[in-house]
């Protein structure tokens, strides 16, 4: 089986494009275009240099000494952290805006929860000086004020959305809408691999330059080109399709994802769809949704703002479906833990988004000669005021 995409916007029988009428000229116009416009070699060539001089990739593959001596395991560190603007975020908003240049488009809108895919687009429209509109939860503003300070001083304006729980699927609503009204010159950056097609597909394209590193810096650091374990978080899913992108079909390597159980998966304050959602339909996508029996979607709760979406892209409903990848839900007082151990192993404070997939090494049995990649997708600069409230930071020495 070929995990990778076929090239109809399907992963199996999860995927699709599930759109207003009104939108189906500009996503097909996108759908036939994009496969075009990044493969050629101009696009590439300006994509490569910005992920270098802008960005600062490539980003080391880092050989935790310490942390592999905790789990008896050969653990390297894929730092995505150390990308321009904290996460891996801005690999994607990078390739979106020069997709949407070529295509002839003058304004991006954007929806953000946590605020950190709000900060990548705004930074990339100053970039290329185009006009971003970002939509938000006024919920979320509320909680995210420094991302929404970040945001204006990179000159996008921020729209408070008032409808609904006033937070990330209320602002993708209000962002579709948006593009409804303005088809003709408006491209949404989509900041997941979720959405309808092409944004999966196209979203793991970009962030595909992750695994692209990865193989190259294995064979450097341990003489071949591939790990035993690769793991990620997963809150839509980009920096682990990115990471998973090519060992998809390399059946060696064993792929784990780590989504946000929350409280529990046993509580109702949990982001844990892949454990708990059930097939619907989400930001014109075909995929695991949390929701209620008669399909209202439900309010997830994690205590990292970039993992708490009440769905996942759809290849990560696939490779979960057919066994491919293994998914665990990680539960807050896991990833606090882990957050917390590589920051006193290793001097790492990482991204509460990321400290779940640190959370997953524990749940595994390495054997000594394992070699186990993990993805760094962010620092935890944002976290701190998380982390101060949650501490149980004593000195251990
Ligand atoms: C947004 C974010 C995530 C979750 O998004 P994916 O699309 O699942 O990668 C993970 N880590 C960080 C640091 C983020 O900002």
């Amino acid at each position: 089986m070929d995990y990778n995409l076929t090239g109809n916007g399907y992963y199996g029988e999860f995927g699709g494009a599930y759109i207003p009428e009104i939108l189906y000229a500009n996503v097909e116009a996108l759908q036939e275009s994009y496969l075009k416009i990044i493969g050629d070699p101009a696009f590439t060539a300006e994509f490569d240099a910005l992920l270098r001089d802008y960005v600062g990739r490539p980003t080391p593959l880092y050989f935790a000494r310490r942390l592999s001596e905790q789990y008896a395991a050969r653990i390297y560190l894929k730092r995505e952290d150390l990308n321009h603007t904290g996460a891996h975020k801005i690999n994607n908003a990078i390739g979106q805006i020069l997709l949407a240049r070529r295509m002839g488009k003058t304004r991006i809108i954007a929806e953000t929860g946590a605020g950190q895919h709000g900060v990548a687009t705004a930074t990339v429209c100053a970039l290329t000086n185009m006009r971003c509109i970002v939509y938000m939860g006024e919920t979320d503003i509320a909680r995210q004020q420094l991302n929404v300070q970040k945001m204006k001083m990179l000159g996008a304006e921020v729209r408070p959305v008032t409808s609904g729980n006033k937070t990330l699927k209320d602002a993708v609503n209000e962002a579709i809408r948006d593009w409804c009204c303005n088809p003709a010159d408006t491209h949404y950056i989509i900041g997941s691999v979720v959405g309808p097609h092409p944004y999966p597909d196209m979203v793991a394209r970009f962030q595909s330059v992750i695994s692209a590193e990865l193989k190259r810096q294995l064979a450097e650091h341990t003489g071949r080109d591939y790990p035993d374990y690769l793991i990620a978080c997963v809150g839509g899913g980009s920096n682990a399709a990115g990471a998973f992108y090519h060992y998809l079909n390399d059946e060696r390597v064993k792929l784990i994802g780590a989504e946000a159980a929350g409280l529990g998966t046993d509580t109702d304050q949990t982001a844990a769809t892949i454990h708990l959602g059930k097939r619907g339909i989400i930001h014109g996508s075909h995929t695991f949704v949390m929701q209620t029996d008669d399909g209202q979607i439900i309010e997830p709760y994690s205590i990292s703002a970039g993992l708490d979406y009440p769905g996942i892209g759809p290849l990560h409903a696939n490779l979960a479906e057919t066994g491919r990848a293994e998914y665990l839900a990680v539960t807050d007082s896991e990833a606090l833990a882990a957050a917390m151990e590589l920051t006193r192993l290793e001097g790492i404070i990482p991204a509460l988004e990321s400290a779940h997939a640190l959370g997953a090494l524990r749940r595994k049995t390495f054997r000594p000669d394992d070699v186990v990649a993990v993805t760094v997708s962010g620092r935890g600069d944002k976290d701190m005021e998380t982390f101060i409230k949650t501490a149980t930071s004593k000195p251990q020495h």
